[in-house]
C-alpha cells in the first residue's frame, strides 16, 4: 500500500507527543513516555519489529538488527537520538510543545529538528524496504540512545553502552548516518542547484575549571580584592587571548567546496584561504560559524562566588566549555589557558575527551556512494560539502568501530524549520518524504554498488 503524506505526518506527530525529555547520568528521567514510545513504535513499525531483533540497551536505549541471509558487505548503522531537550517555558511557545500541533503547514514541537524526524525516517524508510521484500547483503542496525543531549558518565551513555556491545560482538561498521548536517536549496546563496552539508568529524567537547581559594571573611574588611575579582581576572586572560586561527585539512576542503556556490568576496577567500588570510580572519571575526571551525574555541558560562551579599567567598569559580579542533588535545589545551591567567589561580580539565581524529575523504569509497546517491537525487550541480561539525553528536563514541562516520540527517532543509533547543521547534509537513526518500535510496544503493 502506497503511504501518503498525511500518514507520515499523522505517524510522526505522536514521536513528538511523547516528552523523552533526559536529564544527567539518567538520575532524574522519568522513563514513563519512554516505555510508551516504545510500545508505540512496536505498534506502528510491525515488520521492523518481526524481522529485525530488537534489544533494550542500559536505561532507555534500543538498538534494531536487520541480519541479512547472505551478507556479503560490511553492515550499516543508522541512528539518532530519542531523547530531547526540556522545552522551556512553555507559555513562550506558540503552540505546546508536545503536542504535535499542526500550523502553517508545519508540526511544531519539541524533537520536531533534534531530532526525532531522522529516527522517524530511518523507521519509515526500513519498514518499507522490508514490506518491498528488499533483501540487503549486509546487515543493518538502527541505534538510538535515550541520553544524547546530556552528559552521562560510561555506565549511563546509551550510545557508549551500544558501541560497546556492538564491539563485544566484533562488529565493525562500513559507515553510520547520524544528525548533522542537511541538503539546502542553494538559491538562497545565489548557486543554482542544491547543497548537501555532510559533517564527517566534530570536535572535541571539555570543561576548565578556574578557581581561587582563600579565607573569605566579612565583606565590611576586604583588605586588596577578592576571590571572584581574581577569577574575572582570568576571564579576562581568557577572552583576550582566543586560540590563533588555523586550516585543518578537513576544514581546508569544506572551505574549497563552500568556494564553488558563494560569490565574490568570499569565493576567492574559500577557494586559496592562505593567500587571503588577513581577510578570512577578518571574515571570521564577524561570523561565528567560520570562527567555531578554525581554532578551538573558549566560552566562559558559568561562575560563582559568595553566597551571600556581605560575605566575601572563600572560593570562587568559573567555567570555561571548550570545543576542540583536531590538532589540539584536553593536555595543550589547559596548558594555553593556564599561560593566559594570572599564575595565581588553579585551572584543571573536568573531563577528558581529545577530538576524534578525522578519516579521509574517499571519493571511491562510501563517501562516493553518498555523492551519487544525493546526485540522483537533487541532481549533478548538487555540490557535498565535507564539513566539521561544532556541536557534539552520538556518533562519537562508535569511532573504534565505524570507519565512515557521517553525520548527515538527509533530509532537505529551508527556512521555514524551527531551531533545535529553541522555543517553537518545528519542522514543515512537505519535509518528512525527503528523509525517507534518501534512507531508502541510500540502503538500496549501497546493496547493489558493492556487488
Ligand atoms: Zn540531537
Amino acid at each position: 500500500m502506497k503511504e501518503t503524506h498525511a500518514d507520515y505526518v499523522r505517524r510522526f506527530q505522536e514521536f513528538i507527543k511523547f516528552p523523552t525529555i533526559s536529564t544527567t547520568n539518567d538520575e532524574a528521567t522519568d522513563f514513563a513516555p519512554f516505555s510508551q514510545f516504545h510500545e508505540y513504535l512496536e505498534k506502528n513499525y510491525p515488520l521492523v519489529h518481526s524481522y529485525t531483533q530488537k534489544e533494550n540497551i542500559g536505561n532507555a536505549s534500543l538498538l534494531f538488527h536487520w541480519k541479512s541471509s547472505h551478507p556479503t558487505l560490511p553492515p550499516v548503522l543508522l541512528m539518532g537520538h530519542q531523547d530531547v531537550t526540556s522545552a522551556g517555558d512553555p507559555a513562550l511557545w506558540h503552540y505546546p510543545p508536545f503536542s504535535a500541533e499542526i500550523a502553517d503547514d508545519c508540526i511544531w514541537g519539541r524533537g520536531t529538528t533534534d531530532c526525532k524526524h531522522i529516527m522517524f525516517a530511518e523507521l519509515e524508510a526500513v519498514e518499507a524496504l522490508l514490506s518491498e521484500g528488499f533483501s540487503p547483503a549486509y546487515d543493518i542496525y538502527l541505534s538510538y540512545g535515550h541520553n544524547e543531549e546530556v552528559g552521562a558518565d560510561n555506565a549511563h551513555k546509551g550510545a557508549v553502552l551500544t558501541a560497546a556491545e556492538l564491539a563485544r560482538r566484533g562488529v565493525h561498521l562500513e559507515c553510520l548516518l547520524d544528525e548533522g548536517g542537511m541538503v539546502t536549496a542553494g538559491k538562497e546563496k545565489g548557486y543554482d542547484g542544491y547543497i548537501a552539508n555532510i559533517s564527517l568529524a566534530e570536535k572535541g567537547f571539555n570543561n576548565y575549571k578556574l578557581y581561587y581559594e582563600c579565607s573569605g571573611g566579612h565583606s565590611s574588611t576586604p583588605g586588596q580584592g577578592s576571590a571572584l575579582g581574581k577569577i574575572a581576572r582570568g576571564i579576562i586572560g581568557v577572552e583576550d587571548n582566543p586560540f590563533p586561527y588555523r586550516l585543518t585539512p578537513l576544514t581546508r576542503k569544506q572551505l574549497s567546496a563552500m568556494s564553488l556556490y558563494v560569490s565574490e568576496p568570499e569565493k576567492s577567500i574559500f577557494a586559496s584561504p592562505e593567500k587571503h588570510w588577513n581577510e578570512l580572519k577578518k571574515l571570521a571575526e564577524s561570523d561565528k560559524k567560520l570562527d567555531a571551525i578554525l581554532h578551538t574555541t573558549m566560552a566562559v558560562t558559568m561562575a560563582s562566588g559568595s553566597q551571600q551579599a556581605n560575605v566575601l567567598p572563600s572560593q570562587a569559580e568559573a567555567v570555561i566549555n571548550c570545543r576542540l579542533l583536531q590538532g589540539d588535545t584536553v593536555e595543550s589545551v589547559l596548558s594555553y589557558i593556564r599561560s593566559h591567567i594570572p599564575a595565581n589561580l588553579t585551572v584543571r580539565s573536568m573531563y577528558d575527551a581529545d577530538p576524534v581524529p578525522v578519516p579521509d575523504v574517499d571519493e571511491n569509497g562510501t563517501y562516493g556512494l553518498l555523492s551519487s546517491v544525493l546526485k540522483d537525487m537533487y541532481g549533478k550541480q548538487t555540490i557535498l560539502v565535507p564539513s566539521l561539525m561544532t556541536g557534539g553528536t552520538d556518533a562519537r563514541f562508535y569511532a573504534d568501530i565505524c570507519d565512515n562516520l557521517f553525520r548527515f540527517g538527509g533530509f532537505l532543509r529551508d527556512n521555514r524549520w524551527g531551531q533545535a533547543h529553541e522555543i517553537n521547534e518545528k519542522i514543515p509537513c512537505d519535509a518528512l518524504p525527503s528523509g525517507i526518500n534518501f534512507f531508502k535510496t541510500f540502503l538500496k544503493k549501497y546493496n547493489i554498488k558493492n556487488q
